[in-house]
């Protein structure tokens, strides 16, 4: 198994505030990994260190083997920054050559990788048009069609659907889900839904270091250390006084022992029988005029995050 990153006692420091503050990590090839935290918690700096972009204060740090930066990583770290930009005045084709110039490909070579990645990412047809006649979702999948350029072996996505449409996120999480055998994912977002149905692995960030939060996470959904079934119910109504009434409902149902509600508006039950329960659930929300969105098995990865 091949390592896809390593990090050593990492520290990245801005003036007093220490943005990773001793990150240690090691991860190998495989499942895409979930990078998680608050707001401030040091995953864009991590993703600016692996990058290259941002120098560590001190520790070590590799990706794929190598050194952030090093010319052996070239054309095998791809990656979507948050806020990927591109040049208002220049064809979309024209600046994805442009990149596949950087990374030292030949013209013919840049204008065949033009085509191969606008067509991964499904968009060929608007290799003539300038970014801003393009919808937010579209040029996010420019953008990852960029990160694709030279075939790499680890991409680092960082909020890949943030405030993307629904038909865009569908298409991008499509991608990353087909690509993901052949390709490491690494994937910040606030989005743990998102994050529940791409990746494997998560690796939790809190103030500058890695927490035991995700790894804890996880053990849990793999070992399924439930004793006895659940299900997380998400209804379409965001009010707390029709969560609280459907709760109650739902604790009354034969294959139901409890229900409550979780802090950020789902329901949590247990119950004797996953696919009963589930079925007695949808039924009485079908009979009393409640819209539902999701009834899942087990907890949901932010409940294992946050409500260990
Ligand atoms: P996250 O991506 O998890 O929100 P960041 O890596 O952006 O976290 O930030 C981590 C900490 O480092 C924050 O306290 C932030 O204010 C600080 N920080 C990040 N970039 C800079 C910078 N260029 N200059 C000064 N402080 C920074």
């Amino acid at each position: 198994m091949t390592t896809m990153l390593t990090c050593d006692a990492l520290v990245r420091r801005y003036g007093r505030t220490r943005a990773l503050d001793g990150v240690d990590l090691s991860l190998d090839s495989g499942a895409p990994v979930a990078l998680v935290g608050p707001n401030g918690a040091g995953k864009t700096t991590l993703f600016s260190v692996l990058c290259g972009y941002v120098r560590p204060t001190s520790g070590s740090v590799t990706v794929l083997g190598h050194k952030p930066g090093s010319a052996a990583l070239r054309g095998q770290l791809g990656a979507l920054p948050q806020d990927a930009e591109l040049a208002p005045r220049r064809s979309i084709g024209a600046q994805i050559e442009d990149f596949g110039r950087l990374q030292g490909m030949s013209r013919g070579q840049a204008r065949a990788e033009r085509e191969r990645v606008l067509d991964v990412v499904d968009l060929a047809d608007v290799a003539r048009q300038l970014p801003d006649s393009l919808s937010h979702g579209m040029r996010k999948r420019v953008a990852l069609a960029q990160a694709l350029i030279g075939s790499p072996r680890l991409i680092l996505l960082d909020e890949p659907t943030a405030g993307v449409d629904p038909p865009n996120v569908r298409i991008i999480h499509g991608l990353i889900r087909e690509m993901a055998g052949d390709i490491d994912f690494l994937i910040s977002s606030h989005n743990l839904d998102e994050l529940e149905r791409l990746t494997e692995r998560v690796v939790y960030l809190d103030q500058g270091q890695v927490s035991s939060r995700g790894a804890v996470a996880v053990a849990d959904m793999a070992g399924d250390t439930e004793a006895q079934g659940r299900l997380t119910i998400t209804l379409d109504v965001v009010d707390a006084d029709v969560h609280d009434r459907v709760a109650a409902a739902v604790t009354g149902l034969a294959n139901v022992t409890g229900c409550r509600v979780a802090p950020r508006g789902d329901l949590v039950a247990d119950v004797l029988s996953e696919d009963a329960a589930a079925a007695e659930v949808i039924g009485w929300c079908a009979g009393n005029g409640v819209r539902w969105r999701r009834v899942s098995r087990g907890r949901t990865l932010e409940e294992r995050l946050y409500e260990a």
